[in-house]
């Protein structure tokens, strides 16, 4: 290989990456166009974030005219419309956490929490708040400080000493669906570890973070409301800021708006970014409670010390406040409602077939759990061969698909899905009396 024609690194690769990478020519609606002329149905929605599919009118129309305008400005001293406006809105949206900090990726919003919850402490007197609490199986990026908070044995098994001063407590044990246990005057199973920890440490423990509802990378597991409201109660007895990060499940994913909402709880910090700007470009927010903002604000700094050069870029915010305007055109909540009956309909079966461990669904978003991961990697050139974009890892396959899909498109979908899956099951010998509808 010249080096003159060396390809780009690729995520979570070797170089250069094997199999080489496919060309992308364009993308249009649900569809990825390839160099070579073959077209593929977006089953993961560019990493949870296209969730109008690609090109949009409305958002290409968005960035066209703020382009016209003013691409981008710095941040300091000076500000935007498109800015301004976002923040107001993102303000509305999370009343509890209504004051906005921009940066440019969902790991960078999550570095800007833990240094907003040191700098809350620090404020106060308190610096030796200098701990987080995370939980295992958590994500959170893979920046630094990300992945201090993010459980090192899903990804970052190299990197064991950024989490040193982080305490992982136990994941929630119980799914979506399980009963709050409102009779119950012990805390459940899989809160206790937690709660002996914040008796103990509060004083050392900054903050906790967590994936509202769906523990995403490092789990890929949905986990019932009550979970949070305890941990909600816990952080606020003892005194530990409580983050919530949204990135993979904001705007819509779970069926709430917001997934901690499902559980009606006010954090004191919460990450968004992802499907932010429909997955257009790269936007991230830190949302903070004006007490947090307040109190930083009136002590030694007297100023929260972060600054992306990038901060608030109006082409970006332009196009995030045009894809919340294109949240409630599509009617997100009835879209997202129907996928999750037709992700259920469809794909439940899935679970009979040996190699197939679970079927978990919420939302828009379908997991299925393999017994090995070189099962799941084998779904992947099979949908492919059949026209479907999809990205298994460890010993998930999944769908997050676009919400505007249509009808034809869902069924193509969860058909080829259904089928890919099925003929790896065959591949490996396991198939046992999968209902043959399915076949
Ligand atoms: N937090 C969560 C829950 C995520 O899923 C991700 C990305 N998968 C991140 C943070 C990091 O976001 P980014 O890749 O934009 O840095």
């Amino acid at each position: 290989m010249k080096s003159t024609h060396l390809p780009p690194w690729h995520p979570y690769q070797s170089f250069p990456a094997q199999p080489t990478p496919l060309t992308v020519a364009s993308a249009q609606g649900h569809d990825i166009v390839l160099a070579d002329g073959r077209r593929l149905l977006d089953g993961i929605a560019s990493w949870w974030t296209s969730i109008f599919g690609y090109q949009h009118p409305y958002l290409v129309s968005a960035i066209t005219q703020q382009a016209s305008k003013l691409s981008h400005i710095m941040f300091a001293g000076l500000t935007s419309a498109p800015a301004d406006k976002l923040a107001e809105r993102l303000g509305e949206q999370l009343p509890a956490t209504p004051v906005v900090f921009f940066s440019d990726s969902g790991s960078v919003a999550v570095e800007i929490a833990l240094k907003m919850a040191r700098q809350y402490w620090q404020a106060q007197g308190k610096g030796e708040k200098q701990r987080f609490i995370a939980l295992k199986n958590g994500y959170h990026g893979d920046t630094w400080g990300a992945m201090s908070v993010t459980d090192p044995n899903s990804l970052h098994q190299s990197f064991r000493n950024a989490s040193q001063n982080t305490y992982f407590a136990p994941p929630p044990q119980y799914g979506f669906d399980a009963k709050p246990d409102a009779d119950c005057t012990d805390l459940p199973t899989d809160l206790q570890q937690l709660s002996a920890f914040l008796n103990e440490h509060r004083q050392q423990v900054a903050a906790l973070i967590l994936e509202p509802i769906w523990q995403g990378a490092g789990a890929m597991n949905f986990y019932r409301p009550d979970y949070l409201r305890h941990v909600s109660a816990l952080c606020q007895a003892h005194q530990v800021l409580l983050i919530v990060d949204e990135i993979a499940t904001g705007f819509g994913k779970t069926g709430q708006y917001f997934a901690h909402q499902h559980a009606q709880i006010a954090p004191d910090i919460v990450c968004l970014g992802k499907a932010l700007t429909g997955g257009m470009m790269t936007l991230a927010a830190t949302c903070a409670s004006l007490e947090i903002a307040q109190t930083i604000s009136q002590y030694p700094p007297y100023r929260f010390m972060h600054g992306p050069t990038y901060m608030g870029n109006p082409l970006a915010c332009a196009c995030a406040n045009a894809s919340l305007d294109l949240l409630v055109e599509i009617d997100w909540q009835a879209r997202v409602t129907t996928w999750q009956t037709h992700l259920e309909t469809t794909l439940k079966p899935l679970a009979q077939l040996a190699g197939v461990e679970d079927v978990r669904i919420l939302g828009h978003i379908a997991v299925v759990e393999f017994s090995t991961s070189q099962l799941a990697a084998q779904v992947q050139p099979l949908a492919l061969e059949q026209g479907i974009w999809i990205r298994p890892f460890h010993r998930w396959a999944y769908l997050t698909p676009a919400y505007t899909m249509s009808d034809a498109e869902k069924h193509h979908l969860t058909q080829v899905f259904c089928h890919a899956i099925i003929q790896a099951c065959q591949q490996q010998g396991k198939k046992q009396g999968y209902p043959s509808a399915y076949l």
